[in-house]
């Protein structure tokens, strides 16, 4: 149920999730929550919004302290660099963390995401302990570290902590690089319900996540999920790299999406995040689970994982969300425009995920990422609708790209023009997070991350 109006905005151009709108009365309610919808109304005296309004995204796929490292790692090591040495790397950052580092990078990670487009981030979070793999005397000690950053930035927050147990198939003992991820099943159930009353408190969702094929066996996987509530999101990185692939085979015989569905019933609580290597066989069987996949484009571009057959996949009636993932791209723009893009130099052909005549590209991938988004975060309703979160984007409206602009123009010229910086205002929860391009906080988030970093380096 919707509460009584708090306040209300008038929007000249808003993208209701039936449509564009001119002239939209936004009333918003005590709960942060979209209460009332009027079109062709007159401003009367609510706030007047400064340009075309768009809802704003769910980024369902992020490693907050990887931000730390973007930019460095872009050093050639002698010509057989891949995913697994950018690991090590990602590797020696984990084992210098501090609870006070993570928190800094987060909060600092979480205005950039805002000020992309982005009004919520899924935290996939893996890193749990203690550098000599030691759980704090907290066990949450980490985890609320990413909730802490959130109430510092105003971001929504749906928070996965991550079990991980292996370093390979078959149940093999983790590596010394991994040991701040690791619990044995009971641990990681008792971390998530130590989490459970902190997420509330912070108005944030909790969900969990297996961190892969890899780091799971089939009988831990079974035991957690018995043990939770059938409608928490689940997430797990699947089918990334090509070797992920050939181990999966080695052990089982099966693919890694394949072998995921026999020892699972992926529905529409799961989100598989990447399955870049999947077949025509698998692309069909996720699309028809109803799983959300979650696309990383700048990541998976970055790290040289390959291009999702996202094509196939979307005739197939496939759902799809954005992820920023390590953060190399921190924008709704960064992705979903390579995510296009990806497919175009892949086929040699323009405008790949939009099949139907006149069907704008930018508007149907932001469709497409804000449905899935949100069910990838838990969220049950999507969008600029009543009973929804008002969670809004304003574009700039005295950009001259954008003034003059209706429908879905708007959205091209933002997601494909490449304006620049588009996004001038973001509200959370019905609360400004972003004005003007910039977040109240600014100072003190970017004072507190510069320090992690300086920390970082010593
Ligand atoms: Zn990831």
């Amino acid at each position: 149920m919707s509460g009584s109006i708090k306040f209300s905005c008038f929007a000249e151009k808003a993208l209701l999730s039936d449509g564009w709108a001119r002239d939209v009365l936004i009333g918003i309610d005590d709960d942060g929550r979209i209460a009332s919808l009027k079109r062709g109304a007159a401003s009367g005296e609510a706030e007047r919004l400064a340009g075309p309004v768009v809802p704003a995204l769910a980024d369902l796929h992020s490693h907050a302290f990887q931000r730390a490292m973007a930019g460095l790692t872009d050093v050639a090591a002698g010509g057989d660099d891949s995913f697994w040495t950018w690991r090590e790397k990602m590797y020696d950052l984990v084992a210098r963390l501090a609870p006070e580092d993570a928190e800094a990078i987060a909060a600092k990670l979480q205005v950039e995401l805002m000020k992309g487009g982005f009004g919520r981030v899924v935290e996939f979070h893996y890193l749990h302990h203690g550098a000599d793999g030691r759980p704090y005397d907290d066990t949450a000690e980490m985890s609320l570290r990413i909730l802490s950053a959130a109430t510092t930035s105003g971001i929504g927050l749906t928070l996965l902590p991550v079990f991980y147990a292996h370093s390979d198939f078959g149940g093999a003992a983790p590596t010394a690089g991994q040991r701040r991820f690791i619990h044995d099943v009971d641990g990681f159930l008792t971390l998530l319900h130590r989490l459970v009353q902190p997420c509330r408190t912070a108005g944030a969702r909790l969900g969990l996540a297996i961190h892969s094929l890899r780091a799971a066996t089939g009988d831990e996987i079974a035991n957690i999920l018995d043990a939770v509530p059938d409608h928490a999101p689940v997430h797990i990185h699947v089918a990334e790299q090509q070797r992920e692939v050939e181990a999966s085979l080695a052990h089982s015989g099966r693919r890694p999406v394949e072998r995921l569905y026999d020892i699972a019933d992926v529905d529409s609580r799961w989100c598989l995040v990447h399955a870049t290597q999947t077949t025509t066989a698998e692309v069909r069987m996720i699309a028809a689970s109803g799983a959300v996949v979650g696309l990383c484009p700048t990541t998976e571009a970055d790290l040289g994982d390959g291009v999702f057959p996202a094509v196939d996949f979307l005739a197939a009636g496939g759902r799809f969300g954005i992820g920023t993932d390590s953060h190399v791209g921190t924008t709704v723009v960064d992705e979903l425009r390579l995510l296009e893009y990806g497919q175009r130099l892949a086929d040699r052909r323009r405008n790949r995920l939009a099949s139907t005549a006149g069907a704008s590209v930018a508007r149907t991938l932001h469709d497409a990422a804000l449905t899935g988004g949100a069910q990838a975060a838990g969220l049950p309703v999507a969008g600029i609708a009543v009973g929804a979160s008002a969670d809004l984007v304003v574009l700039d409206g005295a950009s001259p790209y954008l003034s003059g602009e209706t429908g879905d123009a708007i959205l091209g010229r933002w997601l494909f023009g490449g304006i620049g910086q588009a996004v001038r205002d973001v509200m959370v929860g019905g609360r400004w997070t972003i004005r003007e391009g910039r977040h109240a906080r600014d100072g003190e988030i970017d004072a507190a991350f510069a320090a992690a970093l300086t920390r970082l380096r010593a």
